[in-house]
C-alpha cells in the first residue's frame, strides 16, 4: 500500500497539470519543495540520451534520497527539421538563462526557409515510477503538431505558443483546459494513473 508519491520535480507549470491528472489516486503528492533536505539537494546530471533515462535517472535518485515512491517524468519538444532539436535539451535549449521569447527566436532562426507544412513537431514526455530502489513502471506519451508561424497565446508554459496543434486549429497556449485531454503529459500520466489505480493494494 503507497500512500504518499513524490513528485520529482521542481516545475510549476508541470506540477499543476500533474496534479490534475492523478485527481482521485488515493495518494497524497508530495514535491520536492515540500522537504528541505530534497529542496536543498543538487538535483541529478540529466545524462541521459533519450526522455526515458532522463525520467529514470530523475525518479531512482530521489527515490534513494526520500525513500518515497518517486515518479519522475521528462518531456520536451521535437522538431523534425532540426533533427529533433531541441528535444532532451528543450528546458536548456539556447542557454539555462535564456527567456522563452529568446528560445523561440533561436528556433525561428533555425527555421528561416523551411516551408510551414515542413516544420511538424511533437512533444514528448515519458514517466518512470520507482519503488524501493526498482523502475516499477514506464510510460509514454507524445502529442503532433507543428511549430506556428509566430509565436500566439498567454495559457500553459514552456513552447505551448509555437506549438500549433491542427485538431484545435491553435496553438496549445490558446487551446485551454482542452489541453488537458489531449496531451502528451496526458497520454503518459493516463497509463501511469491506471497503474497506479492496479496496484493500490
Ligand atoms: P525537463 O524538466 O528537462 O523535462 O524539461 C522539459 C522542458 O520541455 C520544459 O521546461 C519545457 O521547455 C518543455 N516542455 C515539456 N512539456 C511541455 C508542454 O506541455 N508545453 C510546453 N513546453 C513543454
Amino acid at each position: 500500500m503507497r500512500s504518499k508519491l513524490l513528485v520529482a520535480t521542481t516545475n510549476a507549470g508541470k506540477l499543476s497539470e500533474i496534479r490534475e491528472m492523478l485527481a482521485g489516486v488515493s495518494v497524497a503528492l508530495e514535491t520536492l519543495g515540500d522537504r528541505r533536505h530534497l529542496r536543498t539537494l543538487t538535483p541529478p546530471e540529466e545524462c541521459g540520451t533519450t526522455f526515458a533515462e532522463n525520467a529514470r535517472i530523475k525518479a531512482l535518485y530521489y527515490e534513494s534520497a526520500s525513500r518515497i515512491p518517486t515518479l519522475a517524468e521528462d518531456s520536451g519538444l521535437e522538431i523534425d527539421a532540426l533533427g529533433g532539436a531541441p528535444g532532451i535539451h528543450s528546458a536548456r535549449f539556447g542557454g539555462v538563462q535564456s527567456t522563452y521569447p529568446g528560445k523561440f527566436a533561436l528556433l525561428y532562426q533555425r527555421l528561416a526557409g523551411v516551408p510551414e507544412a515542413q516544420r511538424t513537431a511533437r512533444f514528448v514526455c515519458a514517466v518512470a515510477l520507482v519503488e524501493q530502489g526498482t523502475v516499477r513502471f514506464e510510460a509514454r506519451g507524445t502529442l503532433e503538431g507543428r511549430i506556428a508561424p509566430a509565436p500566439c497565446g498567454s495559457g500553459g508554459f514552456g513552447y505551448d505558443p509555437i506549438f500549433f496543434y491542427p485538431p484545435f486549429g491553435c496553438t496549445m497556449a490558446e487551446a485551454g483546459p482542452r489541453k488537458a485531454e489531449v496531451s502528451h503529459r496526458a497520454k503518459a500520466f493516463a497509463q501511469l494513473r491506471l497503474h497506479l489505480l492496479r496496484t493500490e493494494g
